[in-house]
Formats: structure tokens, C-alpha cells, sequence
């Protein structure tokens, strides 16, 4: 194997923006993905029971994810998002009654208040301390990570509190943030709302992909790397980075052999996530996980550079396939304000053959020790009988729970103070992930952008 002039270890989203925008620099480039399969935590597996690809959970992208995007159109794979259905949100409520939201009309952030205003899902009186609240939110500039306060506090400040508002502060939160008003620091939920929501235009469409992760983005974004001539090693998971001196990075050592290289791009998370197998669940590529703290030595492990990613605590996502034998859903995607389910995606169906699909999602789900996924499915299936009047007469084909025990790090207030920037200390070494210090909240375009500034110091320095 000839000496890449740069390795990316990890193959998710920002390992593989990453690698691809090193080809565009005309670098070489080797990357290294210890699972089986690229996509990391969006990524889908074939279920024997639904004789078909199920992804982990049904992700969903905003118009204004300009890198994600972007990256989707090089790989070939843009035509896989279908952005048609998402210029409004129904709000489904606990007697079925539907109220929807309409974002992406023409017109920026006025006619995203006007829109605001408009909707039925509250009360006038909330949607006039909403108005103010989102006001607020646009004219902040920048918040001190020494005094952010939570979404909660700052939605205190106009009169509103946590399960006000018919669910609607708490729905936006957990979906932006993965993570409750009162968890949530407000500077990442300021930007998302500002890039996304209230941007009004195709930037504040909501976008749900066509098929399954791997068929996808992850075939396409494979093909365009070894197409360019990126080697591609799955199955092969970084074990140490080589040092020459106390700081300068000269290779890598994998599962299977070491590699020279003087330019390491770690795209994989930064503390040890807790693994998710047993009890039943399925597990996404979580179990092995490795992580930036083990593959240094002891010296940078307590370099306050990195120790303090050891701060960092997760917040994990729970999601439920079912296959019932007809429709009982009639927009792609679907909100339950107050519910334990979140969402809820059409993922197909066919009248004629007697079936249809839905994934949910629940953010900021309970753990291992609070619920069993048998609970979660329970819970789930109540809530899709209590809001979806098609349910309760139909019959559950397959069903299966996907539980990702640390979806995404919870961005708590100050957490900007431990989101590093993609440059290290360490010679040669850069970080790249949705962890890192984008200003986003931990989402796919979070993960694109910071792939895409660690390949641009690595190829500038
Ligand atoms: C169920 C669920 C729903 C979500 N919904 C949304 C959504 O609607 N919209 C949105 O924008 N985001 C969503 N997210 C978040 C989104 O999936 C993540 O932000 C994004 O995928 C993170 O990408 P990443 O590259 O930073 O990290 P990861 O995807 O975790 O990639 C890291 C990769 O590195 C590999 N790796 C780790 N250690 C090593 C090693 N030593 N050697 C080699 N490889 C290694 C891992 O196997 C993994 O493939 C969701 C997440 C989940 C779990």
C-alpha cells in the first residue's frame, strides 16, 4: 500500500465528506471504517423479517444543509431526496384532529413568522409570545458558552413554559436538539432555527430520502471515492496513531497492519459511547466503537486539549419500522406534539397488495435502564392508535425497534467551550465529526461541514 498523503479514519458523514473533499484537493487518501459497511450512525441494515434494507432511523434533511447537500449532488445521489412533501408539518393531536404548519413559502423570516402566526396548533395568545420569542431569536447575536442559558430559560423569559404552546417549543427542540428546552443549550437551537425554520424558501423545506441510507448515499458515495481513487477499507478500524517525537503524527496502526501517513483525520467520536446491544436491540455499529481519547497516547489523553471531551454526555434516539396491511398514514412526514413518538415517516405502501410502511422516531428517548424496547414499541403503537384514526383497525405486519443509545452528544449549555475546531495540537492530526465545533446542533450537516473544514486545514497546512 503506497503512503496515502492522508488518512481518514471513520466513514460516516464527516469521514466521508472528508475524503471527498480531499480529492477534489487532488490529494491521496486511504480511509478506514472498522464496521462492515460506511454511513455510521446513518446507516441501514437488511432485515431477513421485512425481507428488505431498514435504516437505523429515518433521518431528515433541510433545505438549508448546504454541505450535506452538496456532497449528495457530487456523489450522484441528490435525486434520492424528495423535498415535494415537506412545505408543511401536520401537527397531529391525541384526537386525531390536524393542524399544519407551512414552512419554505417565499419571503425569508417574515413570512416564517406570518406563518407562525397563522397556525392553529396553539392558542392566539401563544403564537403571539411564540412570535416574540422567535423575534428574540433572530436579533441574538452571539451568546457567552459561559452564561447560555437552557432553551427553557430563555423561553421563560417571554412567558412560556416547557409544555406550553400545544407541545410546539418542545417538538421543535427535541427535533433540532435531541434533547428537551430544559437540557438544550440555546446557541445551537439560535442557529438551526435561523439556517433552517425561519429561513424561509427552499431552505426551510424539510426533505425525506426516497430509499434506504445504503442504496442511497452510501453505494453512490462509495463508487465516487474509489472512482477517484480513494482506497476504501471497511471491516479495518484505526487501533493507534503513530508518533515520531511527542507531536508530530507518522502513521497509524489498524486491526490488520500499520500505515505511514503524516496527515490523520479521526471522523469518529470523541469518548467512549455506551453500547446499545443486548436486551434485545439492535445495535448500531456501537458495540466495537472505538474513539479519539484510546487511540492516543497517555500524554495527549490528558492534555486538556482533549481531556475535556470526557465532559461530553449523549442522548439517544429510539425508532420503530412497522409494516400494517394498509395506509394509515397520509403525509411523508408527520409530527405528534406531546407524544412519546415525535415523528413519524410514510416509507411506502401499496393498497392493492394489502400493506404500507411507517418508521417513527423519538428523540431523546429513554435508556436501557428506563425502558424495554418491548415498552417503547408499546408505547409507540399507542400513540399511533390515539393520533392516526387508520391504526386502530389495522394489523401489524412486522415491526422492529431500533434503539441508538447515544444518537448524537447532548449540546448542554457551554458545551461550545468543549466542541473542538478541527485543528489539534498534535501535528498532523485533525477531527472532524458532528461533535466538533460547527455552531450546529450534532446533525448530519454538522458532520458534513466539519469533514469538509478538517480536509481543507489538512490540505492547506
Ligand atoms: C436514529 C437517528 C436519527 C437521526 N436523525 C437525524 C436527522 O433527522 N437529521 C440529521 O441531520 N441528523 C440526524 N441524526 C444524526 C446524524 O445521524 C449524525 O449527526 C451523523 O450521522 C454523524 O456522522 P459522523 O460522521 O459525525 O459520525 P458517525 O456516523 O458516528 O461516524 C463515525 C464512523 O467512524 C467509525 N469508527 C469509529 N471508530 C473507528 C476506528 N477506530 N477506526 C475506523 N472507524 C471507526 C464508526 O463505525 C462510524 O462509522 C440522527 C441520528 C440517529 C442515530
Amino acid at each position: 500500500m503506497s503512503k496515502p498523503d492522508v488518512v481518514v479514519v471513520g466513514g460516516g458523514w464527516a469521514g466521508l465528506a472528508a475524503a471527498t473533499r480531499l480529492v477534489q484537493a487532488g490529494a491521496g487518501v486511504t480511509l478506514f471504517e472498522q464496521s462492515k459497511e460506511l454511513g455510521g450512525r446513518c446507516s441501514s441494515f437488511y432485515d431477513p423479517d421485512f425481507g428488505e434494507w431498514l435504516d437505523n432511523g429515518p433521518h431528515v434533511f433541510i433545505g438549508a444543509y448546504r454541505a450535506a447537500l452538496g456532497l449528495m449532488d457530487v456523489w450522484g445521489a441528490i435525486d434520492g431526496i424528495d423535498f415535494d412533501g415537506g412545505r408543511e408539518i401536520p401537527f397531529i393531536y391525541p384526537d386525531g384532529r390536524e393542524e399544519r404548519l407551512k414552512i419554505g413559502g417565499k419571503g425569508g423570516a417574515i413570512a416564517a413568522l406570518a406563518s407562525l402566526m397563522s397556525f392553529k396548533g396553539m392558542p392566539l395568545r401563544d403564537r403571539l409570545k411564540t412570535a416574540r420569542a422567535v423575534r428574540a431569536l433572530m436579533r441574538t447575536e452571539k451568546i457567552d458558552p459561559h452564561s447560555e442559558p437552557t432553551v427553557a430559560e430563555f423561553l421563560s423569559r417571554y412567558g412560556i413554559g416547557e409544555s406550553e404552546c400545544g407541545g410546539f417549543w418542545n417538538s421543535l427542540t427535541v427535533a433540532v436538539m435531541n434533547a428537551p428546552p430544559r437540557l438544550a443549550g440555546l446557541s445551537p437551537m439560535i442557529r438551526g432555527i435561523r439556517e433552517g425554520l425561519i429561513s424561509g424558501g427552499s431552505g426551510s423545506r424539510l426533505g425525506k430520502p426516497i430509499k434506504p441510507f445504503q442504496q442511497l448515499y452510501i453505494e453512490p458515495a462509495k463508487r465516487y471515492l474509489l472512482d477517484k481513487g480513494v482506497e476504501v477499507r471497511t471491516s479495518e478500524g484505526a487501533k493507534r496513531l503513530l508518533f515520531a517525537g511527542d507531536n508530530r503524527i507518522v502513521g497509524v496502526e489498524t486491526s490488520k497492519r500499520r500505515i505511514e501517513t503524516d496527515k490523520v483525520i479521526l471522523a469518529i467520536p470523541p469518548v467512549h459511547r455506551h453500547s446499545s446491544a443486548g436486551d434485545g436491540m439492535l445495535s448500531t455499529a456501537e458495540g466495537q466503537q472505538q474513539f479519539v481519547l484510546n487511540l492516543l497516547p497517555d500524554r495527549w489523553r490528558n492534555d486538556e486539549f482533549f481531556s475535556r471531551f470526557r465532559s461530553f454526555r449523549f442522548t439517544p434516539i429510539a425508532s420503530v419500522h412497522i409494516t400494517f396491511d394498509r395506509a394509515v398514514l397520509r403525509d411523508p412526514i408527520s409530527l405528534f406534539p406531546g407524544a412519546f413518538t415525535h415523528w413519524a415517516f410514510g416509507r411506502g405502501e401499496d393498497e392493492g397488495n394489502g400493506w404500507s410502511r411507517i418508521s417513527t422516531i423519538t428523540s431523546n428517548a429513554p435508556g436501557k435502564n428506563e425502558m424495554t424496547t418491548d415498552e417503547i414499541v408499546e408505547r409507540t403503537l399507542s400513540d399511533l392508535r390515539e393520533r392516526l384514526t387508520g391504526v386502530k383497525s389495522a394489523e401489524v405486519k412486522h415491526i422492529r425497534c431500533v434503539r441508538t443509545l447515544a444518537a448524537t452528544v447532548l449540546l448542554e449549555p457551554g458545551s461550545e467551550l468543549i466542541r473542538p475546531d478541527a485543528k489539534t495540537p498534535i501535528n498532523g492530526l485533525y477531527l472532524a465529526g458532528d461533535w466538533c465545533a460547527t455552531g450546529l446542533s450534532a446533525t448530519i450537516e454538522s458532520a458534513a461541514r466539519a469533514g469538509e473544514t478538517a480536509a481543507e486545514e489538512a490540505v492547506g497546512s
